[in-house]
């Protein structure tokens, strides 16, 4: 079958730009109609229209509770209930414990763990009302070791791989599957902002930079957006359904 998932709504925070886009077009690509999220409505409204008839652009920050509830409900009014959920908006900000102040903790935690939660709490009831769904959470090879620089980060990865667990388990029974995936760096605006950090804080020439995060991937290379997308549209098809409560690395053998 090439269109495994035609009928299926998919919404994917943060899928304006980065991992997130490239997630919506291979949804797309595998059928389904796909919504994507962020805080630039005109970033979506471009991204959604170069994507074509099935994608639809909303402006949702997923730190507003309310901005989620009334996002949601604009996504089915446009494409039906929402039957895949990617939680993959995300900030990384990298700094010394010591000056990882509570600011940036909340930051970070409000929006890499909390708006996942707050989203599939939009999500999951849709889902068991249809009798089918995926959640899949895109964590990171942080969520599963430790980095230095990354407390906050690491905390929040991990913690949202603590409720891709619990959450799967909670509804083994049911047809829904929640997973993670795990990538390590990737070609993104996250992996530039943090070369700009690093040259700023240390004076350091960029291509070290770049070599010391490459240097992380046993393959010696930065992920490709679009690998991260082929992992996450794998656990979005039907014969998944045995897959559930499992975080995937997507990182060229960095953890095992
Ligand atoms: P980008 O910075 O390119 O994209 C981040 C996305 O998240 C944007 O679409 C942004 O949209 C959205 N976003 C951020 N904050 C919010 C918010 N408060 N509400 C709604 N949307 C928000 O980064 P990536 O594509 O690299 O990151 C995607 C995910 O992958 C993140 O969760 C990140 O932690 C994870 N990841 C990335 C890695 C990497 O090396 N690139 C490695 C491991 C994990 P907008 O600006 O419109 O709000």
């Amino acid at each position: 079958m090439t269109e495994p998932l035609a009928g299926r709504h998919a919404l994917v925070t943060g899928g304006g730009r980065g991992i997130g886009a490239a997630i919506a077009r291979q949804l797309l690509s595998l059928g389904a109609s796909v919504t994507i999220t962020g805080r630039d409505a005109a970033r979506l409204r471009a991204a959604a229209a170069e994507m074509g008839e099935r994608a639809f652009g909303i402006a949702m920050d997923v730190t507003d509770p309310a901005a989620i509830e009334a996002g949601f409900a604009e996504a089915a009014k446009r494409f039906g209930p929402i039957a895949i959920l990617v939680n993959n908006a995300g900030i990384a900000k990298a700094a010394p414990f010591g000056k990882t102040d509570l600011t940036m903790w909340d930051d970070i935690l409000r929006t890499d763990l909390t708006g996942a939660f707050l989203c599939a709490k939009a999500a999951v009831p849709g889902m068991l009302a249809v009798g089918w769904g995926r959640v899949v959470n895109v964590a990171s090879t942080a969520g599963l070791t430790g980095l230095a620089y990354c407390t906050a980060y690491c905390a929040a990865k991990h913690g949202l791989i603590g409720l891709t667990r619990a959450l799967a388990r909670e509804l083994a029974l049911k047809p829904v599957t929640v997973n993670a995936v795990c990538p390590g760096y990737t070609e993104t605006d996250i992996v530039e902002t943090t070369l700009d950090n690093i040259v700023a804080k240390t004076g350091r020439p960029r291509e070290d930079a770049l070599a010391d995060l490459v240097a992380q991937n046993p393959q010696k290379r930065l992920i490709k957006p679009q690998e991260v997308a082929e992992a996450v549209g794998w656990l979005c098809l039907p014969g998944s359904a045995s897959i559930t409560g499992q975080s995937i690395a997507v990182a060229g053998g960095e953890l095992m």
